[in-house]
C-alpha cells in the first residue's frame, strides 16, 4: 500500500478531516485525525495490518506488543498477518505494564505496534516496557508518523504514511485570522 491508498482509506472512514478545528487539547488545527473511525472497518484493518507486516517481517519477529488502548486493534491485525502473538500494555499507577497474564521471554524478538505515533513517548515507553519484561525490542511500526524523532527510538521505525498536523494557538492559529468558522470534530453538527 502506498500512502495515498492509506489516506484514501482514512478519508473514506471519515477518519481524515481537512477544514478548520479545535482539537480537545484546545489547539486548533487544519487537519483531523481519529485512525479508530478506519479501524473500525475490519476490511481496512485487516488491509492495513497486512501492509504494515509485510514491512515487518524481514525483522522476524515473534510478538507485537501494542500500547493499549489505541494500538490494539492494528496490532492484532499485524500479529494476524504475521502469524505471531498479539499484546499489549495498559497504564497501571500512571506507567505502561504488561498485565492480565501477558509475558514476555529473551527469546522474544518484539516489534511495538501503534495506530499514530505523534511525539515517540508512548512508543518509547513500550520498548522500555517490553525490556524490563527481558525481550528484545527488534522494531516499531505506526500507520501514521505525524513527525517523530526516530532516532530516539532507538529502533528502527516503519510507518505507512508521514503526515505533519499543524496545530495552533487560536490567537495565532491562520484560519481564524482568516474568519473560517471553527468545527469541534465528533461533535453533531
Ligand atoms: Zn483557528
Amino acid at each position: 500500500m502506498i500512502d495515498t491508498e492509506v489516506l484514501d482509506r482514512f478519508r473514506q472512514a471519515g477518519a481524515l478531516l481537512e477544514g478548520h478545528f479545535k482539537l480537545s487539547s484546545g489547539l486548533h488545527s487544519n487537519r483531523y485525525l481519529q485512525s479508530a473511525l478506519v479501524l473500525q472497518y475490519p476490511d481496512f484493518a485487516e488491509e492495513l495490518g497486512r501492509a504494515l507486516a509485510s514491512r515487518l517481517e524481514h525483522l522476524q519477529p515473534t510478538v507485537v506488543l501494542s500500547p493499549a488502548l489505541g494500538g490494539i486493534v492494528i496490532g492484532q491485525e499485524v500479529g494476524r498477518a504475521l502469524q505471531v502473538r498479539s499484546i499489549f500494555v495498559e497504564r497501571q499507577d500512571g506507567k505502561l505494564t504488561l498485565r492480565r497474564g501477558f509475558t514476555l521471554s529473551p527469546s522474544d524478538r518484539v516489534v511495538v505496534v501503534e495506530d499514530v505515533i505523534t511525539t515517540g513517548l508512548s512508543t518509547r515507553e513500550t520498548i522500555e516496557a517490553a525490556q524490563a519484561g527481558g525481550a528484545q525490542v527488534v522494531g516499531a511500526a505506526a500507520i501514521i508518523d505525524r513527525g517523530t524523532d526516530a532516532s530516539r527510538l532507538h529502533v528502527p521505525l516503519q510507518a505507512l504514511v508521514r503526515l505533519q498536523v499543524a496545530a495552533y494557538e487560536p490567537e495565532a492559529c491562520p484560519m481564524c485570522a482568516a474568519g473560517q468558522p471553527v468545527v469541534k470534530p465528533g461533535s453533531r453538527t
